[in-house]
């Protein structure tokens, strides 16, 4: 199988699998004062070291999740209860949109959802006319798409928020441990990490929130105080440890993979738009995250051409929240019709993705594509 669904999860590094099954191995809560527990609390400490230099920030910064879903959710229920109003873009993740409309039931008209235009750009207009005339305390934009890997640069953005009183979050789930982030350049207040996008194991993750941000206590899960108080329960030894351990193996190599995977999208993207006819690329137009495509194929639903070519694993537009089969939110806020948005594959490559994957792949998509369509015209006919 050619797995080319990296932004869904990725395979474990080999370091990160090591470090994981080896903390698994031993025993100790990492709140126990005799020395296994206090063996645990070195290797958290470790991992948050590790954490922390990947994305030059504090290790005391970081508080240890179960992913970036939580991650979101913690963000936004603190920063909402600052009071004032939640801003957003309507190509976020569920895990931010929907938590912001969780929080915001009771009062609608207190979250502000930007759109974007047809490539996935965020109008910066609306968004700095909004921080003028409302208060806001809280701007929640993602670093990278997960479903077109469009990039946002967020400075812009930082710099209109904190010009007008609000905080910055940020989910870059999709962005960490595939290009260079650096926190002492990048003034956010609170960003959003998950272990399994970049090689870590499933089921952890981490809230950075900056020292000094003006964050009320406000805690979802309350119990044994761990994290500060920011997120009771019995530290996840193991995965934390692996998170640590993708970061570091990720940081290494941050910058030669993003470029090696860079060309082989682009090789992709090239096979499929020279043998195919009538396919587009969303969000091709803007810098985007180095790993990822996603294409349209009009009139050809998707989800038939992923079941054509079962040695090649994609996804169809929006897998990240996917079994109920909706279009995606992602492209249809891009403008797409829902019938396009159904016709949409997302390839996502990563660290261990080989020149003979992207041969294979777009080999199979060109045949599965043209299978599809032999099919619907045989049944038009
Ligand atoms: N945000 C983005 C942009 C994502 O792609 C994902 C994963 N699909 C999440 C949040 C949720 O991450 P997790 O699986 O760690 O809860």
């Amino acid at each position: 199988v050619v797995y080319l669904d990296y932004n869904a999860t990725a395979p474990m590094r080999p370091e990160a699998l090591e470090a994981t099954v080896s903390a698994m191995q031993t025993v100790g809560n990492a709140s126990s004062m005799h020395h296994l527990g206090r063996d645990a609390a070195t290797r958290v400490d470790h991992a948050r070291r590790q954490v922390a230099d990947l994305l030059n920030c504090s290790p005391g910064e970081l508080i240890f999740t179960s992913g970036a879903t939580e991650a979101n959710n913690l963000a936004l229920h603190a920063a909402y209860a600052r009071g004032g109003y939640l801003m957003t873009s309507a190509v976020e993740h569920p895990a931010v949109l929907e938590a912001a409309r969780s929080l915001t039931a009771e009062q609608p008209d207190a979250l502000v959802v930007l759109p974007v235009d047809s490539d996935g750009a965020l109008d910066l207009e609306l968004l700095s006319f909004t921080l003028a005339e409302r208060d806001v305390a809280l701007v929640s934009i993602m670093l990278a798409n997960n479903e077109t890997g469009v990039l946002v640069d967020l400075r812009p953005v930082v710099e209109a928020a904190h010009a007008a009183g609000a905080l910055v979050h940020t989910d870059a789930t999709q962005y960490v441990g595939r290009l260079p982030l650096d926190l002492s350049e990048l003034d956010v207040d609170l960003l959003s990490l998950s272990a399994h996008k970049f090689g870590g194991p499933q089921g952890v993750g981490a809230l950075f929130v900056r020292r000094g941000a003006a964050l009320p206590y406000r805690p979802i899960l309350v119990g044994g105080g761990h994290e500060r108080g920011w997120r009771a329960g019995t530290l996840n030894v193991a995965g934390i440890v692996g998170l640590g351990a993708a970061a570091e193996a990720a940081g290494k190599r941050l910058e030669h993979e993003a470029v090696r995977i860079g060309e082989l999208r682009d090789r992709l993207e090239g096979l499929l738009l020279a043998k195919v006819d009538d396919c587009h690329i969303n969000g091709r137009r803007l810098a985007r995250l180095p790993g990822v495509t996603s294409v349209t194929f009009p009139g050809v639903p998707a989800d038939a051409v992923l079941v054509a070519m079962p040695h090649v694993a994609a996804s169809d537009g929006s897998a990240c929240s996917s079994g109920a089969p909706s279009p995606s939110h992602v492209l249809l806020a891009m403008g797409r019709s829902r019938e396009d948005a159904d016709s949409t594959i997302r390839l996502s490559l990563g660290y261990a993705t080989t020149e003979q994957d992207i041969e294979r792949a777009a080999e199979a998509v060109v045949a599965g594509v043209q299978h599809v369509r032999t099919v619907l015209a045989a049944t038009h006919a």
